[in-house]
């Protein structure tokens, strides 16, 4: 028996372990202490009405003979998938109803969709990102290049003639910067996967907090798109889902390498290895989508984006630099007074009792930056940033 020995060229995932340890150690040493937590990336708001009343029905309805409902369509019912057709529909992003898969969730779907691709592809990962793109390449073996994100280019990575690659990653609005591209640099984008006969990969789990018409909300309203990305989406940041899990992907049909068609092969892979997700999580998520669910879902959003200017306007104040923030729940923030994203960590911990992501934890580019999360109730938010502006005075 031989094991798959790419697992020990991990790098050890200690981000999220050492910040509690360092946070447990804290609070022991001081009991009293009130501590703000913005480092977390889970959504705190409950359900919307609409979602709820859908996951009471589906359940009653499994509780009955006649309604009752065993495995369903590997794909996904296809009362979620024309609901999701419209929901792109409405953005002028025409979809057929085969090229969209539902999932548990875009964690599984980035990950298992590596079984598509030969292991000699190399892949290219901007740096810092959502672990996950670089982690689940190294465990299959391929080579990864990182492209690298930082002030100059607003932590928005763009092809350049050196970019050698057959998978590129993208992420828009980005975890853990906020950044968003706008629609002529995912112009270049497309055009250049397009030249290159490459293959774009691109997560827009958080495409439900962009309302500024520059910044596409899917990759495929860009013309050309359909040649050369799959899309991830998810309903956990868009409808707080991280808990009941669905998400779903789009693998275009014109999506054809080597006579093969990935949306064959996408179909073929998921009807043999997954077996589709809950009746009740699909009926909850096709609720997202109704007038009510809609305006309920937006209302949250509208929340968490308000967190996010509260947070905005208090860096400004003390003229820190950050990223992110009008499109996303994550503000990337620059440690203030040079400092490291660990000891900024430790810094704030201690100084301000708030807890935050070190940006090193998400890649080397992220040394010397920091997330804060917007998603908390607005009276911490509020809280956190005067405790931050008094330990910076
Ligand atoms: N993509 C990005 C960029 C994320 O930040 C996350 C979760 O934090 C996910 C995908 C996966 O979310 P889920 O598996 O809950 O859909």
């Amino acid at each position: 028996m031989k094991v798959n020995a790419n697992y020990a060229k991990l790098a050890n995932s200690y981000l999220f372990a050492d910040i509690s340890r360092r946070v447990a150690d804290f609070q022991k040493a001081n009991p009293a202490a009130d501590i703000i937590r913005m480092g977390i990336g889970d959504v705190t708001l409950p359900l919307c009405p609409s979602v709820i009343g859908a996951l009471r029905q589906a359940v009653d309805e499994m509780s009955v003979k006649e309604t009752f409902r065993g495995y369903g369509p590997e794909q996904g019912y296809s009362f979620l998938r024309e609901a999701i057709q419209g929901y792109y529909q409405e953005r002028g992003v025409a979809l057929e109803l085969d090229e969209i898969f539902v999932g548990d969730g875009g964690k599984s779907d980035i990950s298992n969709i590596l079984d598509l691709f030969a292991l000699d592809n190399t892949v290219a990962v901007p740096d810092p990102v959502y672990p996950v793109y670089a982690d689940t390449n190294v465990m299959a073996g391929r080579k990864i290049i990182y492209m690298n994100a930082d002030e100059t280019n607003g932590f928005l990575p763009m092809p350049g003639p050196d970019m050698k690659a057959d998978i590129f990653y993208l992420c828009s609005p980005n975890n853990p910067t906020g950044a968003a591209y706008d629609r002529e640099q995912l112009k270049v984008w497309v055009d250049f996967a397009a030249s290159q006969k490459a293959l774009i990969l691109y997560d827009a789990a958080y495409e439900i907090f962009i309302d500024r018409p520059e910044i596409p909300r899917s990759i495929f309203e860009i013309p050309g798109a359909r040649d050369t990305a799959i899309e991830f989406c998810s309903f956990s940041k868009t409808a707080g889902f991280t808990g009941v899990r669905c998400g779903y992907t789009i693998v275009p049909k014109n999506l054809v390498y080597d006579e093969l068609s990935l949306n064959k092969m996408w179909s073929r892979r998921q009807t043999t290895k997954f077996n589709g997700v809950s009746y009740i999580s699909q009926k909850a998520a096709a609720a997202v989508f109704t007038p009510a669910g809609m305006l309920q879902i937006k209302e949250t959003i509208a929340y968490y984006k308000e967190n996010a200017l509260v947070i905005a306007r208090a860096l400004d104040e003390l003229g820190i630099v950050f990223f992110g923030g009008y499109c996303s729940p994550y503000i990337w923030l620059k440690c203030p007074r040079g400092m490291e994203s660990w000891d900024f960590f430790d810094f704030l911990l201690r100084g301000a009792h708030i807890v935050g992501t070190p940006g090193g934890g998400f890649g080397v580019n992220g040394k010397y930056f920091f997330r804060l999360s917007a998603f908390n109730t607005r009276e911490n938010t509020a809280a956190a940033m005067e405790r931050l502006k008094k330990l910076l005075a």
